[in-house]
């Protein structure tokens, strides 16, 4: 061996892009990455480091502690006055496979749900062009009548716009939104979930969902059920006419949101926030003590915030962009792992098998999601397999799932609480 060979660095092996030493850097270090960082992230051929740069942020927020609900959801009604070019769940109301679900069914939905021991409802609609607000503030009152204790999270921000509009309680606008919100929360409403959110640009809405709300109205629905001190989720419905660069824009506009959410708490628990105002929940033990998550109830949280983020790959069948290849699996877990790195203030990131299949899901349990949902029951939504809308997984499932991905089981209620079970009966524990 010639002298001075063992001084020279070793050349890194074939995979390994060198690129993204800077960016793992400030992974390490807690601090934000940048929109350009995180097309680096999405561009690099090593994407198993990427994945282990998730992994490894995902572990400092739960360590081992895998998340899961039983939960059940409810499709109200599959009517919509809308046509959304990727929807293949609407109907219109004299078209085939056109149905509404009365207030009674409902309500034995959810009897039947928490005589099983679920602790959530999820419940989304189409646009219903002839169903009048006050029915859906009975049909919550009824829920919530029939079983206290039950959390009712419900509506995407497109279904409250739509509520504002037919609600002619006068105000419009922000103001508008939150008086429908308000009159949702007191009728039982817990929190919102994700849904509808899309992709946040206008090229992409034009294109694929024309007459859905933009980005901007989406996000003023979520802030003003925050300052209503409901909770929510927000999903991201990638791989049809969107590029990875909106994409990134996307997750920077829901972080830029939860920055100004999470000010008064962050002050509250002695956590930093950056130059820019920017507060990162991801970075290391020493900087951010374990009980750094945001939980209700806790000192300086008047509002509600964003909980989780829920990547949701699109599937083409049967929508008018049917001749769009759905992502694939390695892209699927890419996009989770950018998420997680890129939305360092979300407190949770979550697998939804429903769409991307247990299997995938257990996969991604060590690509940066913490939570898989829950047993769903029905689904009428786009999905991943099966033909039907009966989409139940069992309880042992989701635990079988999660232990095989060598995570510790956990189940929680809607706002991450741990759940104290005997049987059918729960209460939310310490
Ligand atoms: S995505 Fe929602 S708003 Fe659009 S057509 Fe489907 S149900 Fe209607």
């Amino acid at each position: 061996m010639p002298a001075g060979t063992l001084e020279r660095p070793c050349p890194p092996p074939p995979g390994v892009d060198r690129a993204l030493d800077a960016v793992e850097a400030k992974v390490e270090a807690g601090e934000r990455l940048s929109e350009a960082e995180g097309l680096a992230l999405y561009e690099t051929p090593d994407v198993h480091r990427v994945l282990a740069m998730a992994d490894r942020v995902r572990r400092r927020l739960h360590g081992d502690a895998a998340f899961y609900n039983i939960n059940r959801h409810i499709n109200y009604s599959n009517v919509c006055a809308l046509s959304c070019k990727f929807c293949a769940f609407h109907r219109k109301k004299d078209q085939d496979g056109a149905y509404e679900k009365s207030t009674d069914e409902i309500v034995r939905d959810v009897q039947a749900a928490a005589a099983a021991g679920a602790t959530e409802i999820h419940m989304v609609g189409g646009l219903h062009p002839w169903l009048p607000f006050d029915w859906y503030l009975d049909t919550l009152r009824a829920m919530k009548a029939a079983v206290p204790q039950i959390h009712l999270k419900a509506f995407t921000a497109v279904e409250i716009v739509h509520l504002q509009r037919i609600s002619k309680r006068g105000a419009e606008g922000f103001e508008g939104i939150k008086a429908v919100l308000r009159d949702l929360r007191d009728a039982g409403l817990g929190s919102l979930p994700g849904g509808g959110a899309e992709v946040f640009d206008d090229r992409v809405h034009d294109e694929a969902f024309k007459g859905k709300i933009r980005g901007d109205h989406w996000l003023d629905v979520h802030r003003a059920a925050h300052e209503l001190g409901l909770n929510s989720n927000a999903t991201m419905l990638y791989g049809h006419v969107e590029r990875r660069p909106e994409r990134l824009r996307h997750m920077r506009l829901l972080r830029e949101q939860q920055d100004r959410t999470l000010q008064d708490w962050a002050r509250a628990q002695r956590i930093p926030a950056g130059p820019a105002g920017e507060i990162v929940l991801t970075g290391p033990a020493d900087r951010y003590p374990l009980e750094r998550l945001p939980m209700p109830g806790q000192a300086g949280l008047s509002t509600g915030y964003f909980q989780t983020i829920i990547p949701l790959p699109f599937y083409p069948n049967e929508s008018e962009l049917e001749h769009l290849p759905a992502p694939t699996g390695l892209e699927n877990l890419r996009t989770l792992a950018v998420s997680r790195l890129m939305l360092d203030n979300f407190p949770h990131a979550k697998a939804f098998w429903i769409m991307q299949t247990l299997p995938m899901a257990e996969l991604m349990l060590g690509a940066g999601a913490d939570d898989l949902d829950g047993t769903v029951v029905w689904y009428d939504i786009t999905k991943a397999v099966g033909e039907g809308n009966h989409q139940e997984t069992t309880v042992a499932d989701l635990v079988r799932a999660i232990r095989g991905a060598g995570f510790r089981p956990v189940e929680r209620d809607t706002l991450y609480r741990p759940v104290v079970r005997d049987g059918a009966a729960w209460r939310v524990g310490a």
